[in-house]
């Protein structure tokens, strides 16, 4: 059966992401766009999955708990995970991977944490949007050990993609999707990295404001709507 997906939103827990992205606002305007599977990708953190699951839950939506992992080289890859409990713990492996720098609220914003009614239930004081300590190279890997996947993000654009940093992809990294923007022209990179072809390609919103995420269009193909089922496909 083919689902509307988007599998690369921010929250208000990302640095960038806007005070109105709470996983209430987002997985419901989601669910109004005509999605039927999404998942929640913050920068390093899967803090607001429990939010987010649970939203999607009392909405009918599907909500995948992620990560947008930075790795040690600054390149952006989307990790997603089956259930909250691989989420959280992945989240806290992370958290003990990312630089002690403290989150300056004046120049980079809120990294707010809430319950699946808006509240706000905390604050992550770490800046979540500094490179980790993860190399590109343990990414997959990493992300395999606690049950999940993982893709790089916006191959496309010429900031913290894996081709503007690196300038090329390879089979050592274990990827077996890959994410490219909406309006990406795939034949083009696909002749520059064959690899590609032999990848699963997304495409995904990477909204962080609620007037970014576009209305619903692009489709996997799963045997049932579930976080599990989507990992599968994309392994
Ligand atoms: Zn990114
Ligand atoms: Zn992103």
């Amino acid at each position: 059966m083919n689902f509307k997906y988007d599998l690369h939103l921010h929250s208000c827990l990302s640095p960038c992401g806007d005070r109105d992205m709470t996983p209430y606002n987002l997985v419901n305007m989601a669910k109004l766009l005509g999605y039927d599977i999404i998942a929640l990708t913050d920068h390093n953190s899967c803090l607001n999955c429990p939010a987010a699951v649970e939203v999607g839950r009392k909405a009918g939506i599907t909500v995948v708990p992620g990560m947008e992992l930075c790795t040690a080289e600054e390149i952006h890859t989307v990790c997603l995970f089956p259930e909250l409990e691989n989420a959280l713990e992945f989240s806290a492996y992370i958290r003990r991977n990312i630089p002690d720098i403290k989150n300056d609220e004046e120049i980079f914003g809120e990294q707010l944490i809430t319950d699946s009614e808006d509240n706000v239930t905390g604050k992550e004081e770490l800046l979540l949007t500094a490179a980790s300590f993860i190399s590109i190279d343990d990414a997959a890997k990493l992300a395999s050990d606690f049950g999940g996947t993982a893709f790089p993000a916006h191959l496309d654009r010429a900031s913290y993609s894996v081709l503007s940093v690196l300038g090329f992809i390879y089979p050592e990294m274990g990827f077996t999707a890959a994410e490219f923007t909406h309006k990406a022209y795939l034949p083009q990179y696909e002749e520059m990295h064959p690899l590609l072809k032999n990848m699963k390609i997304l495409r995904n919103s990477d909204a962080h404001y609620l007037e970014n995420m576009p209305e619903a269009s692009l489709t996997v193909d799963l045997p049932e709507c579930s976080a599990k089922a989507l990992i599968n496909a994309l392994k």
